[in-house]
């Protein structure tokens, strides 16, 4: 043996320290030992409520009953993100998971519409996806297994949870199959002479513990990657000019919606996250065009029921460190880099890092090709992330405030402006690489927003146009009966996963 690892030290009991316990202790081979220090005095971030449908592949990694998850976490299902005001005022659109229509072997279906919206005899877009009609009238279910050709087979969800519990939950399963909990605060770290690799943490009370590898989950002061490697931090605050939040959440109504909802504001946006026992709200806002009481004052006006906390503000910088991996030390979560969550991406990347670790795990040589490409895998999904989240707020029409503006003016990168040309010539879209969003999300998001397209696709025209008309036609009847026959969310969640009553 080229000197297998034996013990890993991961430092944080958020979201991103129980996922990265329960996945490891669940995968690793015998002969890891993993301990998991956290503090009770210095509390998780306490948000991260929406999630997207990759959630479900780590769940079922983990062997968790979906419905057991549900409970336990006060979770609903999720089939999308309506987006309010958000390309001008009074605009609504839904950004649906999952498919749009029914391709074609020549080309997409959403071409095909293309022509007909470009002659004014189309549908919105939201009426030829189930992910995006479903939400419209608080329908959901999973796909049935016995239907594979209905649009019911394509239904894509993902969930709204606690977060606090969701950990809770993880810590339970981490600690049944092995991870060790270590209490208390980490004051310093040693490295060793040489190569300066992390030899061990040493807690308040003189204890040190040492490790082979070190996972920081320590949150947005990334505790070990930067208070003690500086690493470095890359910062996106002139892209995604968002650096605040405050978050509350409320009472719920009950009808529980199964979808995100996020109101764009003056100088930011405001989401609306359903779960069982309370409703999480928070308004995302840019503090350099906007105070906190005024986002305060804001959020607080458009809560849909009775205020169940104090309103708490989270400050933050968005962006990454400048390598996730560092000598014996992996960033994983806030500690790696943060982007503000309008898309409900930071869980499923605190999931990507751990596969990639997996993919990637090293022995006692900590060999630098596999360091590197951790790292170049991690940059290449932040940039194409952060990308998208640039699109939002770029295209709009806005004309209410500076902030939408300045989001309008701001010099983007080649990257973003490489789609929007290649968007309204004949509305073509390429997914890069194995990039997290498809080619659906980006025309939900580029039309949602109000980008047209000139054109489509010229081979579209090798089928007539009354016959585009019936096939485009036949795919809207047919998701709009599936709707109709689909039970309520509310309805769907009591028979399932009805969660114990408990106190927000
Ligand atoms: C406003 C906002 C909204 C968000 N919404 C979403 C969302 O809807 N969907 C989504 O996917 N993500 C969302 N996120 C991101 C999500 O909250 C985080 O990705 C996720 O919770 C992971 O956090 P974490 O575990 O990295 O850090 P934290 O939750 O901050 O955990 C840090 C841990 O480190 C420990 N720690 C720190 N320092 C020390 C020390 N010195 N000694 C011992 N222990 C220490 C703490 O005790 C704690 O256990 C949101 C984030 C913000 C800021």
């Amino acid at each position: 043996m080229n000197g297998q690892l034996e013990d890993i030290v991961i430092v944080g009991g958020g979201t991103a320290g129980w996922m990265t316990a329960a996945a490891l202790s669940r995968l690793l081979p015998a002969g890891h030992r993993i301990r998991l220090v956290e503090s009770d005095a210095i509390s998780t971030i306490g948000v991260g409520e929406a999630t997207i449908p990759s959630i479900r592949a780590f769940n079922h990694l983990l062997g968790l009953d979906e419905n057991e998850f549900m409970r336990q976490t006060q979770a609903t299902f999720k089939l999308g993100i309506e987006f309010r005001n958000w390309g001008g005022e009074g605009d609504n659109y839904i950004h649906g998971f999952g498919q749009i229509g029914r391709d074609q072997v020549l080309a997409k279906f959403y071409q095909y519409w293309l022509k007909l919206y470009q002659l004014g005899e189309a549908d919105d877009l939201g009426a030829y996806s189930i992910n995006t009609l479903a939400p419209r009238h608080g329908k959901f279910m999973r796909p049935p297994d016995d239907m594979p050709n209905s649009p019911l087979a394509d239904i894509a969800y993902a969930f709204h949870f606690d977060a606090g519990l969701y950990a809770k939950f993880l810590r339970g399963v981490s600690e049944a199959q092995g991870v060790k909990r270590i209490e208390g605060r980490i004051v310093n770290t040693e490295l060793r002479g040489g190569d300066g690799f992390i030899e061990a943490v040493v807690m308040e009370n003189g204890e040190k513990i040492k490790g082979d590898l070190f996972i920081d989950c320590s949150g947005l002061s990334g505790l070990l990657i930067e208070k003690t490697l500086q690493t470095g931090f890359e910062d996106w605050s002139a892209l995604l000019p968002a650096d605040s939040a405050i978050a509350v959440p409320c009472v719920s109504d009950g009808s529980l919606a199964p979808y995100t909802r996020s109101t764009a504001h003056r100088s930011g946006w405001q989401w609306r996250i359903p779960l069982q026992h309370r409703t999480g709200n928070g308004h995302v806002f840019s503090s350099k065009f906007m105070s906190a009481d005024e986002a305060q004052a804001i959020l607080m006006a458009n809560l849909e029921g009775e205020a169940l906390a104090e309103p708490r503000l989270i400050r933050f910088t968005t962006g990454k460190r400048k390598k996730a991996w560092n000598r014996n030390c992996v960033a994983i979560g806030l500690a790696g880099g943060f982007m503000e969550p309008l898309e409900s991406t930071s869980i499923h990347m605190v999931q990507t890092a751990i596969m990639r670790l997996i993919a990637l795990f090293p022995d006692r040589s900590f060999r630098q090709a596999d360091v590197d490409m951790f790292n170049a895998q991690s940059d290449d999904e932040y940039e194409r992330i952060r990308d998208f989240l640039i699109m939002h707020y770029h295209v709009n029409r806005r004309t209410d405030s500076p902030f939408w503006t300045y989001c309008r003016d701001m010099a983007v990168p080649d990257s973003v402006r490489e789609r929007i040309a290649l968007y309204q010539g004949h509305g073509r879209i390429f997914r890069k690489g194995d990039e997290l969003f498809a080619d659906a999300s980006w025309l939900q998001i580029m039309h949602g927003q109000g980008l047209r397209a000139q054109s489509y696709h010229p081979l579209v025209d090798q089928r007539s146009k009354d016959d585009i008309a019936a096939f485009v036609g036949a795919v809207h009847k047919t998701i709009a009966a599936c709707v109709e026959a689909m039970p309520s969310h509310a309805e769907y969640v009591a028979a399932m996963c009805p969660a114990p009553k408990m106190a927000a």
